[in-house]
């Protein structure tokens, strides 16, 4: 993979971060000029936030990396670390070249296609 495109797909995971935690609630009390922008319309959660104390918000943060977006965060965080460490791109499993496609869809992918499947296919089988 070129050094342009994994800047592209570094793009692609933080402006997918960023969707995530703003989502979340986490970017915006923050950042002020953010609740601004957001027609005056201070969320609960910023006041709350804002009078809090540090346990609480670390509980607030467990609790929202708990959650399917908290999860898919941590996946993009490791997609990213990849791309810093010269992995990106590389099926986990066998080691072949994920898919361009497939990253494209889903950047933070670390299995290849085929792997997916057959780790899907062992799950659902599991289960029955
Ligand atoms: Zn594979």
């Amino acid at each position: 993979m070129t050094k342009d495109e994994l800047k592209k797909f570094e793009t692609l995971l933080l402006a997918k971060k960023r969707e995530l935690l703003k989502e979340m609630g986490i970017i915006g009390e923050t950042h002020k000029a953010t609740i601004k922008e957001s027609t005056g319309d201070l969320s609960h959660y910023s006041y709350h936030m804002a009078d809090q104390g540090t346990d609480n918000m670390e509980r607030e943060m467990a609790f929202a990396f708990a959650s399917k977006s908290g999860r898919l965060i941590y996946h993009i965080d490791e997609a990213l670390r990849r791309i810093a460490d010269g992995t990106y791109g590389k099926c986990q499993k066998c080691g072949k070249a994920i898919q361009r496609a497939r990253l494209t869809a889903v950047p933070h992918a670390r299995l290849c296609i085929q792997c997916k499947s057959a780790e899907e296919e062992q799950k659902s089988g599991s289960e029955q």
